[in-house]
């Protein structure tokens, strides 16, 4: 079985200077990609040099909700110039954030705001806009946060063209009821760690209602750590406190297997598939095989496997990437 993590942020700085050195772990620990998203402008040169120095990784760059009230006045330039220098990149994590405008300012600028805590809604949601038509010009995947924000997220949806390749909720956390509108505008949800809390045992109901071909798990390293039973590498950050580790997604997967009542290898074969279906092609440079992508996978008529995915950071890049099966 291999696992693809749907979303992290190797980049950040508690998890020390050598972020290559978390991916080799992962790797080591059956992750064959990992998408690392970048959160505003000062991150995501590194999330560039990550993605040249290992194939395992697909950079995604995004100004992330909390982000958006420190953006220089040039962030979107900044922006397009690193989708433009780097042909495999996604877009993320961009979104709509309410639940951080309840924060009080010193934890707002604990979480990485800037001094002027976060943004209001309306200005979220410019910014969101502006990036979306960035991301739908160029067919690129997009990876969206969205805490205690689903009606303005839903109606800005409703409001606008469908995004060609689809977006990805990462973390889900919406209620069962947009499940089914959700699939119809191109959405993939992204199962995290922190769903197997016993508090949220009542998500699991939701997670069951997600089409199979639309279901992605992540861990979102370095935070939503999981409980202590579901995590496999234990990991501390620069200041000693506990972080959530991308080689923990083997267990992470073990825990969603159970909540789903879904068999692991069945799992695994499930989540690659859609991994490949929404981050495939052309995100992965120059390739040779063709497959076609899973149903349902957002208007992806087929996706095209790197040649040279494979192995740890480490590994020789010309270790053949086997095709999986896309039919399933
Ligand atoms: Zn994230």
């Amino acid at each position: 079985m291999r696992w693809f993590d749907a979303h992290n942020h190797l980049q950040d700085s508690r998890l020390g200077n050598d972020p290559r050195g978390w991916v080799s772990a992962a790797a080591a620990a059956g992750i064959a990609g990992m998408v690392v998203n970048g959160t505003c402008e000062g991150d995501w040169p590194e999330v560039r040099r990550l993605a040249a120095q290992c194939p395992e990784v697909i950079p995604a760059f995004g100004l992330h909700p909390w982000r958006v009230s420190a953006r220089s006045p040039r962030w979107r330039d900044a922006l397009i110039e690193c989708l433009d220098q780097t042909p495999r990149a996604g877009l993320g994590e961009v979104g709509l954030d309410r639940w951080i405008l309840d924060q009080s300012l010193e934890r707002c600028v604990e979480l990485g705001t800037g001094p002027l805590g976060p943004a209001p809604l309306e200005v979220q949601l410019e910014v969101l806009d502006e990036q979306l038509m960035l991301a739908s010009e160029r067919g690129l995947p997009i990876t969206v946060h969205c805490l205690k924000a689903w009606g303005p997220l839903m109606e800005y949806l409703r409001g606008r063209p469908r995004l060609p390749r689809g977006f990805l909720l990462h973390s889900y956390g919406g209620s069962v009821e947009l499940v089914p509108e959700l699939v119809r505008l191109g959405a993939h949800f992204s199962i995290s760690g922190h769903s197997l809390h016993p508090r949220k045992a009542l998500q699991a109901g939701v997670f069951r209602a997600i089409p199979r071909d639309r279901l992605l798990i992540e861990t979102d390293a370095p935070d939503q750590l999981p409980p202590a039973d579901w995590v496999s590498h234990p990991a501390t950050e620069t200041r000693g406190r506990p972080v959530n580790s991308p080689a923990n997604l083997v267990r992470i997967a073990e825990g969603v297997s159970g909540l789903l009542g879904i068999p692991i290898e069945e799992l695994a074969a499930q989540c690659e598939a859609n991994w490949m279906g929404f981050f495939g092609l052309p995100f992965f440079g120059e390739t040779s095989s063709r497959v076609t992508a899973p149903a349902g996978s957002a208007g992806v008529a087929e996706a095209v496997l790197p040649s040279d995915l494979g192995g740890s950071c480490s590994a020789r890049r010309s270790e053949r990437y086997p095709v999986p099966d896309g039919s399933r």
